[in-house]
Parts: structure tokens; sequence; C-alpha cells
């Protein structure tokens, strides 16, 4: 099992040091495990998202924490060097479109093995944050919230700076209790070229059990969308829990484990060095 999605205490809405996170992860038979701590770059959206926690501190993502992060991660992994579990560092990055320069400066900083590839805000609004999203919606119908969705993940995806795209369809997460159930197939007609421009870029799409523990009927994405991508030719799936606290590391990925199996994915992919790596989804 891999779990390539987890915010340790550096991102501020987590909890839990990484060796926190490991020593769990080995518990739940995690063979590897990714950090991915958030970093929101957007100059728009500065004083809300683009904060670090560096040892108790909260310094600006622009402030000099990368360094910090990664050698605490990478010591962590040569402390459980002989415990079965391989340790990854990478970022969750917060795609806008127009920001391209400023994230590939700051991922080639860095050595990371993984950058997974998120939208989180639309026309400077977090349409994950159950205090700004609804205002948002409101001003919107279900359609053009798609629209505008998938246009920023189409160019996120045409940015070629992510490896993997992380929960594709996030929009449901606040969503779902605005719009109701029509916003589970929302994705229809618009996913589908997305998905195609990943099978030709080689970008990865991330199956996230986050949403359950947020009381989402299913994993990110919504089951069509995954045999969706296996019929389009999706090559790489990754999987990742979004924990944010140490106890929900690996919880309900043998879900989207499921979910991979039931849509004909005989594979999962992990990145190392940004290169991706495949294990056999039925020896999980
Ligand atoms: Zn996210
Ligand atoms: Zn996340």
């Amino acid at each position: 099992m891999v779990d390539l999605h987890v915010h340790c205490e550096y991102s501020i809405d987590a909890e839990g040091s990484v060796e926190d996170y490991i020593r769990v992860a080995i518990e739940r038979g995690v063979s590897h495990i990714c950090f991915t701590t958030h970093c929101d770059l957007d100059p728009q959206r500065r004083h809300h998202d683009g904060r670090i926690r560096l040892h108790g501190r909260i310094v600006d993502v622009t402030d000099r924490w990368l360094d910090h992060y990664v050698s605490d991660v990478r010591k962590a992994a040569r402390r459980f060097d002989d415990a079965g579990i391989t340790v990854l560092c990478g970022l969750e990055v917060g795609y806008v479109p127009g920001i391209e320069h400023l994230i590939e400066e700051f991922i080639s900083s860095e050595d990371l093995d993984f950058v997974l590839g998120g939208i989180h805000t639309l026309e400077g609004i977090d349409i994950v944050s159950p205090r700004e999203a609804p205002d948002y919606f409101s001003r919107r119908k279900l359609a053009d919230l798609a629209r505008v969705y998938f246009e920023y993940l189409d160019a996120a995806v045409e940015s070629g700076l992510f490896d993997c795209i992380a929960h594709i369809d996030i929009y449901k997460r606040c969503g779902l209790a605005y719009y109701g159930e029509q916003i589970r197939v929302a994705h229809r007609g618009l996913v589908e070229p997305v998905l195609e421009k990943m099978v030709k870029q080689g970008t990865g799409l991330e199956l996230n059990s986050g949403g359950l523990r947020k009381g989402l009927p299913t994993i990110y994405p919504e089951h069509e969308i995954v045999h969706i991508a296996r019929t389009l030719g999706i090559a790489r799936i990754a999987m990742g829990s979004d924990a944010h606290h140490p106890e929900d590391t690996a919880l309900g990925l043998g879900i989207c484990n499921k979910v991979a199996l039931e849509a004909g994915f005989t594979d999962v992919h992990f990145w190392q060095e940004r290169i991706p790596r495949e294990l056999s989804l039925k020896k999980e």
C-alpha cells in the first residue's frame, strides 16, 4: 500500500511530526509514504494560504523553509531505513494560471521526489473552504463552476509542472451540500479532454480517500471518472489519504484500491526523484 499524500506539521492546518506519520504508516502496512506539504504561491492569496510552520514558527512560503523540510524528511527516512518503508519527500502545490514561473522556480530549488498539483482556489476564492466557498457558489451556476474549474485543471496539466493531479473533483467537497447530487456528474464532457491531455503528458491521477472523512459518499474522484481514466489510457495512478493528522494515515486506501481494481487498473505508482515506478495492485 502506498500513501503518497500526507501533511505533517509543516502545513499549518496539520499536526504531527514526520516521525509520527511514519510510525502509524508502518503499523498499517504502508510500503511507501510521501510527505506533501502544502505550497501555495499565489501572490493574491499570500495572507490566506502562503504560510508554513517551521519548527513551531509560522513563516511565509517564500521564506527559507524548504531545505529544512526536505532535510527533516530525509533524516527520518534514514532512521527508518530498516523498517521496510520507503519515505519520500514531495509537495502539494496549489495551481492557479499565471504563476507557473513561481512554481517552477520553487520546486526546482530542492531535490524532491514528487510534485502533486491541485486546484484549491478559483478566481481568488478557496472553494475547499466551508468559510469561503458558499459565497462563491451563490454567484455561480454549477455549469459555470465546473467550466472554470476544468479550465484551471487543463492549464495545470498543460504546464507540465506536476507528476500527478490530486483530488481531481475536489469541488464536490463543499459543492455537494450546495449544489446537490448533480455535482457528482458535473465532470461529464469536461474531464475527458483533461484526462486525454494527462495521457499525452504522462501525468498521474490520484485516488484520494480524504473526502470520506469529510462525509462524502465516495473517494476523489468519482468512480465514473476512474473508469473514464482507465478507458482513455491513463497509465499511472497514485493513492493518498490526505491525512492532516497521524491517525488518519492510510485511512480509506483499501477503498481506493478496490475502486482502481474495479476500473481495470493493475498497478499503482509512486515517484522517486520525480521518476514514476510501478507496484502491482494485486499484491497490495
Ligand atoms: Zn489538496
Ligand atoms: Zn492535501
